[in-house]
This record gives C-alpha cells, sequence and structure tokens, in this order.
C-alpha cells in the first residue's frame, strides 16, 4: 500500500483513493463512470499490491451503483471502513440504500465519493449530488484542490464514525481530472472487525425505524455545529463596508479568487463567505449577509445554496446566482474564471482562447466517434440494415430504436443515425418494451453487456413475464469500454445461462459475431427475429478493440 508520506502529485480521484487507504479502509466498491473512474482504479492497483491476505483492503467494480453501496453497508456494520465511488447519477441508482442508510446507526466509517459533471463532458445531466447528501440528511464535504480532496476524504472517515452516518464526498470534474501537489498525513491501521451491539439501529422495521428518523433529525443540530465551525467554511474580508457580499463553494471559490486583483482594483473587495462542507451553516450566513444589499452565489452545478438563501434571508435583499432572467452567473454548463469574472460585473480579459473562438473557421470539428473497426459499427450497420427492411412503410412508425448508455450510445451520430432514445442506464429495455406495447411492431433495445448486467437484467425479466413482442440487442465486448476498458462485474461467458435462466424461449436466443464480413448475414437473422411475435434476445459478439490493445500490451510486459 502506498503509504508513502512525501508530497505527491495526485489527480483530485487519486487525492480520495490514497486518503481512502490511509484512513484504514477495508473495502472499496464502485461503478466505472467519467469522472469518478480513477478513484477505483487508483485502489484496485494498490489493493493488488497488497495481495489478497485475511485483513488486506478489497476493491471490486460491482454490477451497478446500488450494489456497491449495499456492500459498503455491510463492511459498516462489521466495524470496517469503507468507499463507495460512481458518478452523480450513480446517485440514483444507489439512492434507495443512500436514504435507508442514513437511517442506520454506521459503526465502520463509510464515504460516499459521488463526481458531478457538470457541462456534462460525458455524461446526460448536471444533477448535482449536493441535493442528493441535503436529501439522505448528511453531512457532505466539498474540496476545491487535490489538498482539500485528501484531507477531506480522511475526514470524512472520522466524521462518519462520529455521528454514525454515512458522509458523502462530492467532486466534479476538474478537480477529479486535474493534478497537483498533496501532502499525505501518516496512515492509520484499520478497524477491528466488530460485533454489532444494538442491532436495531440496523433494522429498518417500521418500530425502529421511526427511532433512528427521529436520531438522524436530532443529529441534524450535530451537523450543523460541526459545519458552522469547519475551517472549510470561511469568510474573507469580513470588515468591507460595501454592500454587496459573495458567497462562492467548492472549485468556484478558485475562480472567485483568480480574479480577486482585478476586482480588487476595478471595483473594491466586498465580504466572502466560502462554503466547503454541508449542511450549510445557516446562522453563519445569517450573520455574513446582515446589513447587506446583495449577495452573489457563485456555485458549481445546480443552484442549491442560492435556492436555500430565498428562505433564510430578509425579503428585499437581493440574491443573484444562476436564477432569473438577467441572472449574472450562467443557468446551466461549467464554471470557469472567465464567467464568474462576468458575474461579478468585470470586462472580459482577452485570452488564448478568445482568440481561438475569434476564428472558428480555423478550428476542425471533434465532435465523438466510435473507434474505426468498433465492433459497435458492424452492429449498428447490421441494425440500419434490418430496420431498412421492416420498416418500408414511411406513413406510420414501424420500427423503434432504443439504445443506453455506453460507445454504443454514439450510434445516434451519423453515419448511423441508428438511435432515437437515450435517457438512462438500462432505460433502453423498458423503453423497448412500452414502444412494443404501444404499438410500434418492432422494437429494439440496444445494451452493452455491462449495462446489460447493471440495471438491464430486470428490464428483461418484465419482458420475459410478458413475453413482448421485442428485441433485446446485447452489444457483449467484454469489457466497461466507455470509461476506459474496466473489467466488467460479470463475464460474457455467464451471460447465455443468465438470459435463458429468466425464463426466455431459447429459440429466440442468437449469439451472433459482430463483423463487416456478416453484416449481411446477420441482418437477415435480426430481421427474422424482429418478425418473432414475442421476445427474442440477441447478442453480438466481438472484443473491444481499445480493450484488445490493452490485453496485448499487458501480455508484452
Ligand atoms: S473503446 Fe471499444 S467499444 Fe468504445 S468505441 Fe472504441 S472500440 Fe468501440
Amino acid at each position: 500500500m502506498n503509504g508513502d508520506t512525501e508530497t505527491q502529485a495526485l489527480l483530485g480521484d487519486e487525492a480520495v483513493s490514497l486518503a481512502a487507504l490511509h484512513a484504514g479502509i477495508s473495502a472499496a466498491y464502485g461503478y466505472p463512470g467519467t469522472p469518478s473512474t480513477e478513484i477505483m482504479e487508483y485502489l484496485m492497483a494498490e489493493c493488488e499490491k497488497d495481495g489478497r491476505g485475511n485483513d488486506a483492503p478489497r476493491a471490486a467494480w460491482c454490477a451497478n451503483e446500488k450494489t456497491a453501496l449495499e456492500a459498503g453497508l455491510g463492511a459498516s456494520f462489521a466495524g470496517r471502513r469503507s468507499i463507495i465511488t460512481m458518478k452523480h447519477v450513480g446517485l440514483n441508482v444507489a439512492a434507495d440504500p443512500l436514504i435507508n442508510g442514513a437511517l442506520l446507526g454506521i459503526k465502520g466509517g463509510l464515504v460516499i465519493a459521488a463526481a458531478d459533471d457538470p457541462g456534462m463532458h460525458s455524461s446526460q445531466n448536471e444533477q448535482d449530488s449536493r441535493f442528493y447528501a441535503s436529501f439522505a440528511m448528511i453531512p457532505c464535504l466539498e474540496p476545491r484542490s487535490q489538498q482539500e480532496a485528501y484531507d477531506m476524504a480522511r475526514e470524512a472517515f472520522d466524521l462518519s464514525e462520529r455521528f454514525h452516518a454515512p458522509v458523502m464526498l462530492r467532486l466534479t470534474t476538474r478537480l477529479s481530472h486535474a493534478r497537483s501537489a498533496v501532502i499525505p498525513s501518516p496512515p492509520r491501521g484499520r478497524n477491528p472487525l466488530s460485533k454489532m451491539e444494538d442491532k436495531r439501529q440496523w433494522m429498518l422495521l417500521p418500530v425502529f425505524a421511526r427511532k433512528n428518523y427521529a436520531s438522524l433529525i436530532e443529529k441534524q443540530k450535530e451537523f450543523e455545529a460541526w459545519s458552522a465551525s469547519h475551517p472549510a467554511n470561511r469568510i474573507d474580508n469580513a470588515s468591507s463596508t460595501d454592500g454587496r457580499a459573495v458567497i462562492t463553494s467548492g472549485l468556484a471559490g478558485n475562480y472567485y479568487d483568480e480574479n480577486l486583483p482585478d476586482l480588487a482594483a476595478q471595483r473594491g473587495l466586498p465580504s466572502r463567505l466560502h462554503i466547503g462542507v454541508y449542511p450549510l451553516p445557516l446562522e453563519t450566513i445569517r450573520t455574513f449577509c446582515a446589513g447587506k444589499k446583495q449577495v452573489l452565489v457563485i456555485e458549481e452545478g445546480q443552484p442549491f445554496i442560492e435556492d436555500r438563501l430565498r428562505g433564510i434571508l430578509p425579503q428585499g435583499m437581493e440574491i443573484l446566482g444562476r436564477r432569473g432572467m438577467n441572472a449574472p452567473v450562467p443557468r446551466t454548463g461549467e464554471l470557469d474564471p472567465d464567467n464568474v469574472r462576468s458575474a461579478l460585473g468585470l470586462p472580459p480579459r482577452r485570452s488564448v482562447l478568445d482568440v481561438l473562438r475569434t476564428r472558428p473557421g480555423d478550428l476542425p470539428g471533434r465532435p465523438p466517434q466510435l473507434c474505426a473497426g468498433c465492433p459497435h459499427a458492424d452492429s449498428y450497420e447490421t441494425i440500419n440494415r434490418a430496420a431498412a427492411e421492416l420498416d418500408n412503410s414511411p406513413g406510420r412508425p414501424l420500427v423503434s430504436v432504443n439504445s443506453d448508455i455506453g460507445c454504443y450510445s454514439l450510434g445516434a451520430s451519423p453515419p448511423y443515425s441508428a438511435v432515437e432514445s437515450i435517457v438512462c442506464m438500462g432505460a433502453s429495455v423498458g423503453m423497448a418494451r412500452g414502444a412494443a406495447d404501444a404499438g410500434i411492431p418492432y422494437a429494439f433495445a440496444v445494451i452493452g453487456d455491462s449495462t446489460f448486467i447493471h440495471s438491464g437484467v430486470a428490464g428483461l425479466i418484465d419482458a420475459v413475464e410478458a413475453d413482448t413482442p421485442m428485441t433485446l440487442v446485447i452489444l457483449d465486448n467484454s469489457i466497461v469500454a466507455m470509461t476506459g476498458c474496466q473489467p466488467t462485474a460479470f463475464p460474457s461467458a455467464k451471460l447465455k445461462p443468465l438470459i435463458l435462466g429468466t425464463g426466455l424461449d431459447p429459440a429466440h436466443y442468437l449469439e451472433l459475431e459482430a463483423k463487416k464480413q456478416l453484416v449481411e448475414e446477420n441482418a437477415a437473422k435480426l430481421k427474422k427475429e424482429a418478425l418473432h411475435r414475442g421476445l427474442s434476445v440477441v447478442v453480438f459478439r466481438r472484443e473491444c478493440l481499445e480493450a484488445a490493445r490493452k490485453r496485448l500490451r499487458a501480455a508484452k510486459k
């Protein structure tokens, strides 16, 4: 294990991983998702170095974020520390154990590292994990540097054990994926395995859950007191007589700082409160804003702080942020020093980006594309060919192709333009079922092997029970490709018994090789299954090229 306390250059994600190891975790669980994936990759590499000794920490990818968090609850029950990692939308999948886990008497520290993706670099929405922490009524820490990511992650484990509650660590893309110097603290040992003394705290039968819920409500006062005195929630320039005040949080605090010299020179420095931990320190905010005419909130993500201010500050005080017709902070997208500068009323500065933006014609567009030779390309050619033969009457929708989340989502883009819907992990299967029930005769769901295990399999069970006339197409490339080729939690060899185990008629289970030379032949077979007036599952199989390259590189070492 990396027990080095020398300064290290770490990604924000890696700083969290190292902190978890130094905090003495016994286990780490997660599901790959940008920008959180590197947390588990680092942990898995470090745990592998430690071997599989009895007390060595375990790190493993799970079928989905829900099973990952449930495994973390089990570790906590046994008195051990664990970290659970996921991207922001993973919290939707893990919401059940998250909200209910908050009612438990957490024993071994349980930390959930959720990485948000403002600007949707690699995501389907911009949801802000602070809302989930608030909804679950648990503490949340939001680092603004790699060093804070390390320090706060370590603190989160102590906090979880002190308050007997799960603790969330909210990261964002720029912090997760940027590298900076981190000075680690000496590692601590792992918690001993311990027996649960009061099992009622872990049984959410109504009779116990009511008490546990009351206890969680009681804990809020402790959380608030902790937040109010935390050094990450700090006021700068408190003596300013300026009628304006600024509240920043997370990385937005850095963008504000970057503009400080110009702000001081051109407009004068207002008082500023930076928020780094939650629940919001409401009394601190009230005192800080007292006597001000205007408060500007600059936060990365959704208007979480801004919305809460509207309930606690006196009417008439102007609250500016992301909401409203003339909001100074953009309502959507990622913040940066330039849009924060504009929100502060400073004139734009000329940057290299501006120069580039003035000559857009010189910049080639680089839309994301499937790798040249990707097996999904052959699968989509096959689907398109079958669909074209099925849908020969333009007046009525006869074919619907619902895709899932993965590299194969790019089948929505030219030259394939095969896909009509992409919603969330696993949704393609249920959507195809609904489309079939609604009367579309040839409904397809297209899903990867890992996403199928993540959350598509439950939709298959529904479709099997109803014998829905639809075709589930599983693109099996034996890897979680989109996030950098992590191993799937469930090997491809076990897919067939799993699918047939749901009760699917084996006559309508088909395995095809995704290959250019076979497109025509495969399209005929796919069309035949689509014409079947019941459920068919067609698995297109071929290894991801990127995974093959990695495998060959590893074999040469
Ligand atoms: S990483 Fe693999 S699955 Fe993704 S586009 Fe490239 S070859 Fe296809």
